[in-house]
């Protein structure tokens, strides 16, 4: 098969049947996965801090500076999720929160260095979104790389692809306008991947967006990795796509259904042919995220806590067993993922 446009991309949105996609996508899938395989991870996100000024339409989690409940965990709060996590198997953390203007670069840089010291390599962490990262340069003075050395020497190996929602400029202006612009996020995107640090690809759909500015975001993630191959760069490591929750939203809104979803993830893995690791999101599609993985994913987390999405509705099993059990009877052999080490941090 040969590369998709966007043209044809839309053409097979509106007029492809669930089996030609599905086919499509596991022909891609195939060039690097069984077709009966798939991976995981117990994971947990930990929200340091819900304070937040960007002011996010879509979302139900912050509290603007000096507003009553705003939080800053201590950090034996943070340690005791991750004890925690890792009695329940898991090994891997995702560090997210808002733009809090008061805690600056330098307690960032401390916290993963302690989280680092304390737990080695036995759990690996996402210290941060790339809309943290560029909040957190800005507000230091610094250019993106400088800040990637910082947070490098911290102790961290990945910041992910988190926050990027939908990648158009438009988008942005109607929902997140002080969050950054598209031209941000992929500048400092860049910016990681040259310093040796890892980073991923993500989006979220069932807003208000368009197709034409889902496709967008696909065709500049695929540009964006295109130039990181050509450049020697691994790259983005994997895409997660997951579904918007609208309850306590400013949005507000409803849920797209999971048939809408599926086919979603068929296009992006289709679009994506220059990603490994096509990821369902089991956070918002719960116990139908799984069939996803018939439309072209390959790997899933199963989550313990996410604060930003359960503000807005997202539901977490705590039967990991239960839920494992689903991809098995669809088929699937499923095999335990460790995050992986970055090749710049082999021998640190
Ligand atoms: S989505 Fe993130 S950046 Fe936007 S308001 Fe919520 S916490 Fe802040």
């Amino acid at each position: 098969m040969t590369r998709v446009g966007v043209e044809e991309a839309a053409r097979l949105w509106r007029e492809a049947s669930d089996d030609e996609l599905i086919g499509l996508a596991q022909e891609v899938r195939g060039r690097w996965h069984r077709p009966d395989h798939a991976t995981y991870m117990v994971m947990r996100i930990i929200n340091y801090t819900n304070v937040c000024v960007a002011q996010c339409d879509y979302c139900a989690f912050y509290v603007l500076p000096n507003q009553d409940g705003g939080y800053v965990l201590s950090r034996d709060d943070v340690f005791a999720k991750i004890d925690e996590l890792e009695r329940l198997g898991g090994d891997l953390v995702g560090f997210n929160g808002g733009f809090n203007p008061k805690l600056p670069l330098d307690y960032y840089c401390d916290l993963f260095r302690s989280v680092r010291e304390r737990y080695g390599d036995r759990v690996e962490f996402y210290a941060l979104t790339i809309a943290e990262f560029v909040f957190l340069a800005d507000r230091a003075g610094l250019s993106y790389a400088e800040a990637a050395v910082r947070l490098r020497e911290a102790g961290v190996h990945w910041i992910t692809g988190g926050g990027s929602e939908i990648l158009t400029e438009d988008f942005r202006k109607r929902h997140a306008k002080w969050k950054y612009t598209v031209q941000d996020y992929f500048e400092a995107q860049r910016a990681i991947v040259e310093s040796g640090m890892r980073t991923t690809a993500t989006m979220v759909i069932g807003f208000d967006e368009t197709l034409e500015e889902r496709l967008e975001h696909l065709q500049r993630t695929r540009d964006f990795q295109d130039q990181c191959l050509a450049d020697g760069y691994d790259g983005l490591f994997s895409f997660l796509c997951w579904t918007y929750k609208p309850y306590g939203t400013v949005l507000g809104g409803g849920e797209i259904g999971a048939p809408e979803y599926w086919r979603h993830i068929a296009l992006s893995r289709i679009f994506l042919d220059n990603v490994k690791h096509i990821r369902t999101s089991v956070l918002t599609q719960n116990e139908e995220a799984f069939r996803a993985l018939d439309y072209g994913a390959d790997d899933f987390d199963l989550p313990i806590e996410d604060e930003v999405t359960q503000k807005a509705g997202a539901r977490i099993d705590p039967d990991l067993e239960s839920l494992l059990a689903i991809p098995r009877r669809l088929g699937y052999t499923v095999e335990y993922r460790r995050a992986e080490r970055p090749a710049a941090f082999a021998t640190a």
